[in-house]
């Protein structure tokens, strides 16, 4: 989930909807918007897979 505006000069800039962070400034073409978005390492994303990891090896845990 990204958000992206256009400046007055028609470059764009992207936001991460996931953890609020500007990605790029001043990006030129969309196609390197698209590069920049998913290089982008959402630390937000992380974490969520993290504690639904910790939550299942629980799950697991007690099953066992
Ligand atoms: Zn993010």
């Amino acid at each position: 989930m990204y958000s992206r505006t256009q400046n007055d000069n028609g470059t764009f800039n992207t936001m991460c909807l996931d953890c609020l962070r500007t990605i790029a400034r001043s990006v030129e073409n969309e196609t390197d918007l698209e590069l920049l978005e998913m290089r982008h390492v959402c630390p937000e994303k992380a974490l969520m897979r993290l504690v639904s990891a910790k939550k299942n090896s629980e799950r697991h845990g007690r099953v066992c």
